[in-house]
């Protein structure tokens, strides 16, 4: 038996092959790889998938973040609230642009940001003379953020809210999808987050007509009515014209993807739930499956699993091993004055399974099995 993938991008590649091959053939007989035709097809079905007013493609995730908090003017003395349980990149921007992150808590059940948390987190900012700025709400794992308690805390303060949902295009907010529910959604279309590109990808989304031209100038050197004339010191975070035409292709199969990504967790919640604390939805939101989180008890009988795991050759992750406060980089910041807690446990106790939409029932079978042997 062929080793099992913790996310087959090989298998979506097969059922795209030709597809992908004609639109790589398409641009490269064009020519025109920067700011190509498919960047503005593909912005507009971004459009049309998420209901956001403007979408707008750059480099990579990290960008966005960084030309969403650019748009909005965050400088020194602003506090950025993001969680502490996320990837890096999520707080990485406030420092370069001289501004303050402040770390704020996490649900133990949605693993996203607490509402409780940012409002302590708010108070305590104010009293060391930050400016609260705006809120990083992170749609961990494919799972919306609590938009409408973090939206409300948000504007009591006077902030704007940008959504990373570098891990959630597609997912379901209430009715609606991700892209018009904060200020600013960004996202990434890194290889392996559910919809991915064959490179750097990033884009993003907003229903406020001028922060998207903001961020059109901003990506292009800080362009004015052409690109000759700089009105803005900006950045060069274009997405490239063959990443457009493959994001084309896969955007087609997404929401067919995103089915068969919900019908794999679903599976595993019936076979896992009874053993093990599976992830939690709230209700009336929907997850596109970044990850398939289980919640330990501790590192070591995290330990055991993923050893039995391993041992049946069953690739599992711990995302994350370490909360953001705790890195050398970001260890000076400051975080709710009530603690970390649940962010420093969950780095002990979470373990992610293989997750992908093309996760055969037999080979879901032998992961399950490879997990409960060790109970
Ligand atoms: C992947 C990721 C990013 C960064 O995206 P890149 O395209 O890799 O720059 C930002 N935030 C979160 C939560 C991510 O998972």
């Amino acid at each position: 038996m062929p080793a099992i993938p913790f996310i087959d991008l090989a298998a979506q590649q097969q059922r795209l092959r030709s597809q992908i091959n004609d639109a790589i053939a398409r641009v490269l007989e064009e020519g025109r790889y920067i700011s190509g035709p498919p960047v503005t097809q593909l912005e507009d079905e971004l459009t049309d998938f998420c209901g956001a007013r403007h979408s707008i493609t750059c480099g990579n995730g990290t960008d966005a973040l960084q030309l969403a908090l650019m748009a909005l003017g965050a400088g020194k003395g602003d506090a950025i609230f993001v969680p502490a349980f996320t990837f890096a990149a999520t707080a990485e921007i406030a420092p370069l642009l001289g501004a303050t992150p402040y770390f704020v808590d996490v649900d133990p059940n949605t693993f996203n940001m607490g509402s409780a948390s940012l409002k302590r987190s708010v108070l305590d900012a104010k009293a060391r003379g930050l400016r609260p700025f705006c809120v990083i709400p992170v749609d961990l794992f494919g799972l919306p953020a609590d938009y409408d308690n973090i939206i409300a805390t948000a504007r009591e303060s006077g902030m704007r809210v940008v959504g990373d949902s570098a891990q959630a295009f597609g997912a379901v907010y209430n009715n609606r999808r991700i892209g018009s529910i904060a200020d600013v959604t960004t996202t990434s279309f890194f290889p392996a987050k559910p919809l991915g590109c064959y490179g750097d990808g990033g884009a993003l989304f907003t229903d406020d007509d001028e922060l998207a031209a903001t961020i059109d100038s901003l990506r292009i050197h800080g362009k004015g009515t052409d690109k000759y004339q700089n009105v803005r010191i900006g950045l060069n975070s274009r997405l490239d014209t063959l990443q457009a035409a493959i994001l084309i292709e896969k955007l087609k199969i997404y929401d067919d993807e995103i089915i068969a990504r919900q019908k794999v967790a679903a599976r595993y919640d019936d076979m896992l739930s009874d053993r093990f604390e599976t992830p939690h939805v709230p209700s009336g939101l929907q997850s596109v499956w970044a990850q398939y989180t289980l919640k330990l008890g501790g590192t070591a009988e995290r330990k055991e699993v993923q050893e039995a795991a391993r041992q049946a050759g069953v690739p599992t992750v711990v995302y994350y091993p370490l909360p953001l406060h705790h890195q050398p980089a970001y260890r000076d910041f400051p975080s709710d004055p009530d603690g970390l807690k649940i962010s420093e446990s969950l780095c002990e106790n979470v373990l992610s399974l293989p997750m992908h939409p093309y996760l055969a029932e037999d080979v879901q079978n032998l992961i399950v099995e490879s997990l409960t042997a060790s109970r």
